[in-house]
């Protein structure tokens, strides 16, 4: 053997290669991969808020037949349900032939993205000019909410407890909402402003009617012109917005990127596509020793905060109640330790992927990369690793073997430089509880931004990731 082929050998045998999986895939799995993005599109254009993600979610696990949790007393191996944690958080479940005390598989990710939500008292008449004030909800640039179409998602309680469920904007033959933005020829003012300054929240104002109530004599009749329609149409008033929860959201649907194809471009990938290959995972699932489970949080973009949060205790409750159902009784103290002390979850959300265009705030050889499977955050943070959950070695051995095993790609990757930003996930709230815990998901572009970029081979592969790990024994 040549001196060459010899080292090359040795390379070979010691260096970390993550080939990009487009180079491995035949055109067997090429059709696989572009078929499983199909429904996820739809899954991420009628899923564009929590509510609508969960509704999504309960209507495909009723169709694959999983049933209400409240309509079942005693769960056995192969019992499918799930729970409706108030229309915004979600576990669903396949009962497994274990004790729920030697732990169970949990795939977490949340339903929420950031976005712009309407404020208590939102209508407003200004020149002319009808508008609602919004105040944003997580860790959007607003120049990126400027002179974009804009749809209406949420829930209004008229004064009889009517609820309206709104949803305008998305449909093609329905109207859009927009933000306005300067003209550059009038924008030199703003020229030199950081970037955090140039739009003030504020300004955030959608633009949302501009014909006025005939009579000439009243006041704001520009408002009313507006309010009267929607009394028209959805029995609103104005004192009702006060009780409701609206959405602002990107009026555009998932699309393909690439002549090639291979990308999806869409708002709320983050974190719906680990929320999606998730639920498709759990639906494509067979009855295993352990239980499978998926979880859904809301309030992740805002510190996973609120009950329906991941640092709410509504998600102990809620397993403790799955744990109940399978042993058709209360799960004594120690039972309920060892289930939390024996569960595996995967902190399913999203990571950055090595962008060239930026390749400044990250560090090559410790960025996940596009289409080379699914990347796993040993931890996330900030700074001298605060705020993370930092998973230990042992369940990271567990999983790569596991991954390996069932030959699914994967990468272990930082979110970019050190002290360059960073984040957080649920990661660290479900670790409080006991469970074994690490983060991993989807690496993707433009994250937060209303069109973010993944790649097709990574959201089948994530599917796979998730499905190996469900039905582990
Ligand atoms: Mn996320
Ligand atoms: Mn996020």
């Amino acid at each position: 053997m040549s001196d060459k082929s010899k080292a090359e050998k040795l390379k070979n045998e010691l260096f970390l290669d993550k080939p990009n999986q487009w180079d491995l895939a035949d055109d067997n799995l090429s059709k696989k991969v572009y078929d499983f993005s199909e429904e996820y599109k739809k899954a991420l254009d009628q899923g564009k808020t929590e509510r609508r993600f969960i509704e999504y979610s309960i209507q495909r696990l009723e169709k694959a037949g999983f049933k209400n949790a409240e309509q079942i007393d005693q769960a056995t191996p192969g019992t499918k349900l799930y729970f409706n944690m108030r229309d915004k958080a979600l576990v669903a479940a396949i009962v497994g032939n274990d004790q729920p005390a030697q732990g169970i598989n949990i795939v977490a990710s949340h339903v929420d993205s950031p976005r712009l939500d309407l404020k208590p008292n939102p209508l407003f008449e200004e020149n002319e000019l009808v508008y609602f004030k919004t105040h944003y909800y997580g860790g959007i640039k607003k120049y990126h909410w400027l002179s974009t179409q804009l749809s209406l998602h949420g829930v209004i309680y008229l004064s009889d407890g009517t609820k309206v469920d709104l949803n305008i904007g998305d449909d093609i033959e329905d109207p859009v909402f927009t933000v306005t933005d300067l003209l550059p020829h009038l924008d030199y003012h703003r020229a030199n402003k950081k970037i955090t300054e140039y739009v003030e929240g504020e300004k955030l104002q959608v633009l949302i009617g501009s014909i006025p109530y005939p009579d000439k004599e009243i006041s704001e009749r520009f408002k009313l012109g507006v309010l009267q329609l929607l009394n028209e149409k959805y029995g609103i008033k104005e004192a009702d917005f006060n009780r409701a929860e609206i959405e602002v959201v990107p009026a555009h649907s998932a699309r393909d990127v690439g002549f090639d194809r291979s990308m999806i471009g869409a708002y709320g990938q983050d974190d719906r596509v680990c929320a999606y290959t998730s639920l498709q995972a759990l639906i494509d699932s067979e009855v295993a020793k352990r239980t499978s489970a998926i979880l859904f949080t809301d309030k992740e973009e805002i510190g996973s905060e609120g009950r329906a949060g991941a640092q709410s205790q509504a998600f102990q409750y809620t397993l403790n109640s799955l744990h109940k159902k399978i042993l058709g009784r209360e799960p004594s103290l120690s039972e309920m330790q060892d289930f939390y002390l024996n569960t595996n979850l995967l902190s399913s959300d999203v990571t950055n992927a090595f962008d060239p265009i930026y390749e400044e705030v990250s560090d090559k050889t410790n960025s996940a990369y596009l289409s080379k499977g699914i990347a796993m955050n040993k931890y996330t943070g900030s700074g001298g690793k605060y705020s993370t959950n930092d998973a230990d070695a042992e369940f990271l051995a567990y999983l790569t073997n596991l991954f390996d095993t069932n030959n699914i790609p994967y990468q272990i990757s930082e979110l970019g430089k050190v002290d360059a930003g960073g984040g957080g996930t649920i990661a660290k709230f479900f670790a409080k509880t006991g469970m074994n815990v690490i983060d991993c998901g989807v690496a993707m572009f433009a994250m937060h931004s209303c069109f973010e970029v993944t790649s097709k081979m990574d959201v089948y592969n994530t599917y796979r990731a998730y499905k190996v790990f469900m039905n582990k024994g």
